[in-house]
Formats: structure tokens, sequence, C-alpha cells
């Protein structure tokens, strides 16, 4: 321990569990020390100078950036490269800052900062939309420029620092922050906002990151390189941990190690104790959690995100690269199905990817899923050339994110469709038709429009993370709603109840993907109200097939009236309390 600094505990949400030791690694987003003490009259022209090389360095990063860019992606994100690079060369900007540091005495951080402040009050009282549209552009190439200052002029990755063994303390990661660091040994990670139902929360679990969220006085009580114990089993951070919370972490890396391996389990449906049949399929991307899934026995991949592909780089895979992942899991899947979704970009999860999409006021309401690959049709018929050309290794089916209407399917198809005809024209290997084509019920009027939707597409998923945030109107990512987001909510139930009708009566297959899936203590509500196919996170299988190999469909089905009729979360529980009883 540091001399003199205090063991401390520190409370938070379980997001992803396991207990690591590391050293704390402060990064709160958009963060820059700016110093505002004047410059001294000798140190104005250095300090031009480091503006110089900051503001070249930020070109350079730009235009490299530019060049990464290829395919479909170059034409998509152009237009943003173009108005950053337009913001960065605007002689009034570089006029401005100079005056500022030369007259002014400001430091160079200060004057971008003092800069950017007074040009967006300026777009904001022009009250013209497309000028505050250019307030993100700004803040955004102005925040690239400080940590260009910050860096020295130095190429590099933004604000990606933790290090080997190190323990990410920041606000509310972005997945594609999470999938870099863990690649460069990160340990854990300490969110001070966020929800464990956040995008990041459900990747630091594929990742086997151990993560707490909503750690409200994380920032305020570690400081970089202390020493921290994340516990996320008990969803505890201890700064400068004492003997016993070390000799508690060994006991718990002891009780992992002598966990026996477990035994290969077949392929096979679970059935409930009066014989009905319950699929139970895996929410998985990495080769490893692929693996996990098939030795725990899941009848295939319930739910592939293709976003994974997309968070690795910074640049947008082509369709080659795309198919090599795909190829990859077919080949590990051998025969097994795989559900794979287009990309679900948007919301939270386009932060740093190479889709610069435009910022919204709105994210989780705006241009995401399916919504996103209609309005850019040449990214979403790369997506769909690389899985039909996947279609040929094995039984696949193709599920989209965000529907809202029957026509988002229709239009979706007839691009596939073109995309199949094209494929047999140049002579690539495909299959004769398309592969089933489904729709993921995560919009609340998806599901109380079902019926429209079940006519135009082969199978239905419901999303009930999403479905969640929408029917609740409580974000997903904000820590501060935890009590108010749940799933086990009345409402939410009656819309599950509806799809199942609707799926059963047309005939068409449907399953639960979202993370109460997962969630053994909430999967009788789910059985009860006829769901029969179910993807989670492999490690969750086990549980999840006991407890169906527990249920008794006749008793749960006898329930359903007062589970339909309930108006509180307490009334759900209490039947789920009885449920659970054998
Ligand atoms: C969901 O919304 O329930 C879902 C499975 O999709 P995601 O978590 O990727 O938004
Ligand atoms: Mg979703």
């Amino acid at each position: 321990m540091a001399p003199g600094a205090a063991r401390r505990v520190l409370e938070g949400q379980r997001a992803a569990p396991g207990m690591v030791l590391g050293r704390a690694r402060l990064q709160l987003a958009h963060q820059h020390a700016i110093d505002g003490t004047p410059l001294p009259a000798d140190a104005i022209d250095g300090e031009l100078a480091r503006l110089d090389t900051a503001l070249a360095a930020t070109r350079a990063e730009l235009a490299e950036l530019r060049q990464r860019l290829h395919g479909a992606l170059a034409h998509e994100a152009e237009p943003f490269l173009d108005t950053h690079a337009l913001i960065l060369d605007d002689p009034e900007l570089r006029r401005g800052l100079i005056e500022m540091i030369r007259q002014g005495r400001y430091r160079a951080g200060a004057a971008l900062v003092a800069q950017r402040d007074r040009l967006i009050e300026v777009f904001r009282r022009m009250d013209d939309p497309y000028l505050r549209a250019r307030e993100d552009d700004l803040s955004h190439v102005i925040a690239r420029v400080l940590d260009a200052l910050e860096r020295g002029g130095h190429q590099g990755e933004r604000r990606i620092a933790a290090r080997l063994g190190e323990i990410l303390v920041t606000e509310n990661p972005s997945p594609a922050e999470l999938a870099t660091l863990a690649r460069h040994g990160l340990r854990g990670v300490i969110a001070t906002a966020g929800s464990s139902y956040s995008h990041a929360a459900i990747l630091a679990r594929s990742l086997h990151l151990p993560m707490l969220c909503n750690v409200a006085d994380a920032a305020a009580a570690l400081a970089d390189g202390d020493l921290v114990l994340l516990d996320g089993e008990d969803g505890l951070a201890i700064a400068h941990p004492a003997a016993q919370d070390l000799a508690a972490l060994r006991q718990w890396q002891r009780a992992q190690a002598a966990r026996p391996r477990p035994t290969p389990r077949p392929a096979v449906p679970a059935r409930t104790r009066d014989g009905e049949t319950v699929a139970l399929y895996a929410n998985a991307e990495l080769p490893g959690e692929i693996a996990e899934a098939r030795v725990l026995g899941a009848v295939g991949i319930g739910l592939y995100r293709t976003e994974l592909l997309y968070l690795r780089q910074p640049a947008l895979p082509g369709e080659d690269e795309q198919y090599a992942a795909l190829r990859e899991l077919m080949l590990a899947l051998d025969g097994a199905p795989a559900t794979l979704r287009t990309l679900d970009l948007g919301a939270d999860k386009a932060i740093d990817t190479g889709l610069d999409m435009p910022a919204e006021d709105n994210p989780a309401l705006g241009v995401r899923g399916v919504r996103h690959g209609l309005r850019h049709p040449a990214i979403l018929r790369t997506q769909l050339r690389a899985m039909l050309r996947a279609a040929q290794l094995g039984p696949l089916r193709i599920l989209l994110p965000m529907v809202t209407l029957a026509e988002e399917i229709a239009a979706v198809r007839a691009h596939a469709q073109a995309c199949l005809a094209e494929l047999h024209a140049e002579g690539v290997p495909a299959p004769q038709t398309l592969p089933p084509l489904g729709a993921m019920v995560e919009v609340p009027a998806a599901a109380l429009g079902v019926r429209a939707l079940l006519e135009h597409c082969d199978f239905l998923a419901i999303g009930t993370n999403d479905l969640t945030q929408y029917v609740l109107a409580a974000d997903r990512n904000q820590g501060a709603l935890a009590g108010l987001y749940d799933p086990r909510h009345p409402a939410l139930l009656r819309l599950v109840a509806r799809v199942a009708g609707a799926a059963r009566r047309a005939g068409k297959p449907l399953s639960v993907c979202g993370e109460i899936a997962g969630d053994a203590g909430a999967l009788p509500l789910l059985l009860a109200l006829g769901i029969r196919e179910l993807s989670m996170l492999p490690a969750r299988i086990p549980a999840a097939r006991a407890v169906v190999e527990n249920a008794d469909c006749t008793s749960l089905r006898a329930v359903v009236p007062r589970l339909l009729r309930a108006t509180s979360r307490a009334e759900i529980e209490a039947l789920l309390c009885k449920l659970q009883q054998p």
C-alpha cells in the first residue's frame, strides 16, 4: 500500500463478473487539461509553433483516416471528413487562435476551447438547423486538435491509453474502446456511469473483462496508478486493497482454477418436465465464445452481432473480410445454425468506429439498425453479399435490427434478392434461394403491429434490451434509471405475449435474445408466455437448461391470465416466486 493511502471500498453495479487486481488508469472522456494561466511574452512563438504542429498532426490524422477508408465507407464518411478538414483549414479560425495567443496571451489549449465556445454561441444565435448540426463537427475537430496538442503533435490513436495490467476508470466506455483496449491487455473496467444493459457491458461479458458500472465516486476516489481490486462478483472496487482483500482474491482465483472444466454437452434442446422442448442458443461472436457455446450444448448461435467486426478497427470491413469472419463462424459451427444480424451501429455503439455517423440529439431514436442500412445501401449490400456467400457453408438466417415497419423488411429483401442475382451473375458460390430473413422486435410499434411484420418475414427475435428502453422510455445506458429499466415490467410481458401468440398463429419461429433470455430467475415468465427459443451469453446456458428441465409448462400456462392482468412489478415478482416453488 502506498504510504498514507487508505483502503476504500466503492460500490457499483455488476456489469461483467470476475475479480482482478490492477493499476487504475483514469480516462474521463473529452477531458483535456486546459491551462488557463497567461502565457509569458517570451513563450508566444513557442506556443504558436505547438499549435501549428497540433493542427498539422490533426490534418495528417484526417488524411490518414480518409486513406484507410475504401469502398462503401469512403462514400459514407467523406462528407464528414470534408467538413472536418474545412473547419480545420478555416482561415478565420486560425486567425482568431493566433490573435488570442499573441494579444490575449492564451495558451493554445485555452485558445482552442475559447474559440470553440465562441463559434458555438454564434451558430446557436443564427438558429439555422445546418449550422446547429455543425456544432458537433466543430467540437469533434477541436477535441482532435486538443488530443494532438496533448500528444505534442505525435500521431496516435485518440483517447486509447490504458495499458497492460491496468483497470480503466471512465464514464461510459464505448464498445469500440473496449474491443481495442481488451486487445492491449486491459484487465477490467470501472465505469462511473452506464448500466449493465449497455452494449459496452454486454461486450465486456463476452470478452470476460470484469466490469462495474455506475460507481459514482470512482473518479474522485481513484488516481492514476492506484492499486485497485475490482470485484465484479460483488459489485465492489477496493482502492488500496489490504491483506484480507488480496487473500479473498487468491481464494477466488483458487476456486476458479479448481472449477471442473465443463463436460461437453450434446447440442440438443432442453426438455421440460412435461416433455416440451426449448432450444437454447448462444449470443456469440468471438471464436472463444463460439467454442464455449458448443461445449455447453448450445444448439446454434441465435444472435451474431456483426457490429463487432466494425468495432475492431477504425475502417469499415469489406465484403471479403466479413466473409472470412463468417466462414470461420460457420466452420466452427460444423452444421449447427447461425442467426446473423445486420449492422446495428448507432446510439452508443458507433462511437470510435470507422463509421463517422453524424451526431444526433437522440441517437437511440435516430438512424440506427435497418434504418441506417436502408439509407446506406452500399454498406448493407456489402454485408448481405458476405452473408449470402457464407450461407453456402451451413444453415444461416439473416436478422434485421430496429425494424419498425413491414416495408423495411420488404426493402431489405429486395436488396438481398439483387445481391443474390449479382453473385450468381459473377459466378460466386451462393445459395439458389435467399436464406430465411427475420426481424428483431425491439421497437414498440413492431410489437404492436407484429401481424404485418409476420407477413413479410420468415422469423422473429424479440430484443428485450431495446424493447424495454423504448416501452419504459428509460435509457438502457443510464445507471440512474436502473430501478425503472426492467424487462419484467408488466407492459413488456404483455408485448412478449402478443408477439408469441401472433408468431404461433402464423407458424413462424420466434426467439428471445435480449439479456432476460439468460436470466434464470425470469425464465419461467418467458416459458409461461410460450417462448420456446432462447438465445443468451454462452456461460448462462447451463443455468437456463436447469430451469427449463425443472419447469412444467402446464402449470406455467395456468398463471398466464394473472400474469397478463398484473399491474406492478411486485405482482410479477410474487407470481415468479410461486412459479419457482417445485
Ligand atoms: C436487444 O435489444 O435486446 C438485443 C438483443 O440487441 P442489442 O442488445 O444488440 O441492442
Ligand atoms: Mg437491440
